[in-house]
């Protein structure tokens, strides 16, 4: 049975750990650790294991993206350490098990797994734009604005932006679609002073990941970053993944040509498939969408490669 089977399922049985939340992408698990008093050596933490599922247009889809979860947890881990100056994040550690239930990493799942502090997560979906594409741009092209930020009229698609915007959405369920949501709205639902907090580290990190991008030829288009509190200390902190082709528009930079839409380092092959005639597929309806065939997928294995590569400037080993 090829390995990428393995992990673009469910949940998977780890010693020492028990699952709690499945995302689209990520399977969360708690300490199972009996024999420890159910404590766990590193703190409140949660094990944060990024499978090879892919969604697209809130569906999950069939086959999986084989080692696309180490390809997303292995840049997360990067982009972490760039950030490190800006925004805490919620690693702790990676270091895999040296026996079953010692509360460190499983080996079957070492490369796609982190222990991470256990955060309360804000339900805003937190996005940082510096340019127009994608439901910022349809939502232009009702009123001018996105998420209530007027913009200069005449920006077609892929227009660089006169300064990056923060346009929050709400976080849907699995299977919902993500809402943008006006700043203001925000406020009134995690408070003014967490709200401006939100916006602020949310356009910091924009601002230094666009910066890195671009040295090596890539522009960040946009991000959608997740954040959670602490508990035990209150603190504002990044949690989720980073800067992936999952949470991001990744474009080559010498490609980049406003009025059309971008060549991308992320599922644009998956999407483009997916509403082709040849997918049979109607993005309207209730079935779900058919199995992707073999080139997509390796296509689309090879995109987010290429992204790690690109951004790193090392080869996933
Ligand atoms: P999508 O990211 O596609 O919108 P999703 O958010 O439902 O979908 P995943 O990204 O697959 O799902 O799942 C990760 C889940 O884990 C999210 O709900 C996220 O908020 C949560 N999470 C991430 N880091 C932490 C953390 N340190 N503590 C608690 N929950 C976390
Ligand atoms: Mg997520």
């Amino acid at each position: 049975e090829p390995q990428s089977d393995a992990f673009a399922g469910g949940p998977l049985d780890l010693p020492g750990w028990r699952h709690v939340y499945s995302g689209k992408v990520r399977d969360l698990y708690e300490p199972d650790l009996p024999v420890l008093g159910g404590a766990h050596p590193l703190g409140d933490v949660v094990l944060v294991v990024a499978s090879d599922r892919i969604s697209a247009f809130d569906h999950v889809l069939d086959p999986g993206i084989p080692d696309k979860g180490v390809v997303l947890t292995q840049l997360s881990l990067w982009w972490f350490d760039q950030l490190a100056d800006v925004v805490d994040n919620h690693v702790v550690s990676t270091e895999a098990s040296a026996e079953p239930g010692d509360g460190l990493v499983p080996d079957v799942v070492a490369g796609r797994a982190m222990i991470c502090r256990r955060l309360e997560m804000f339900p805003v979906e937190c996005v940082a734009r510096g340019y127009l594409t994608g439901s910022g741009l349809a939502e232009y092209r009702t009123n001018g604005q996105v998420t209530g930020i007027p913009l200069p009229a005449g920006l077609v698609d892929g227009s660089r932006l006169p300064e990056p915007i923060f346009t929050p959405a709400t976080k849907a369920e699995v299977g919902e679609h993500d809402e943008n949501v006006t700043f203001a709205e925000v406020a009134r639902q995690v408070g003014g002073e967490a709200a401006a907090r939100l916006r602020d580290l949310t356009l910091a990190v924009y601002a230094r990941a666009e910066e890195i991008a671009r040295e090596r030829g890539v522009i960040l288009a946009d991000t959608k970053l997740e954040f959670g509190v602490d508990p035990a200390t209150g603190a504002t902190v990044l949690g989720d993944e980073v800067l992936t082709p999952d949470s991001s528009r990744f474009w080559p930079a010498d490609r980049w040509e406003p009025g059309r839409s971008q060549p991308s380092f992320d599922k644009q092959d998956v999407r483009d498939w997916l509403t082709s005639p040849g997918s049979g597929w109607d993005r309207s309806s209730d079935t779900p969408p058919p199995a992707l065939p073999d080139d997509v997928v390796r296509r689309t294995q090879d995109r987010y490669l290429e992204a790690y590569e690109r951004l790193t400037g090392t080869a996933l080993t």
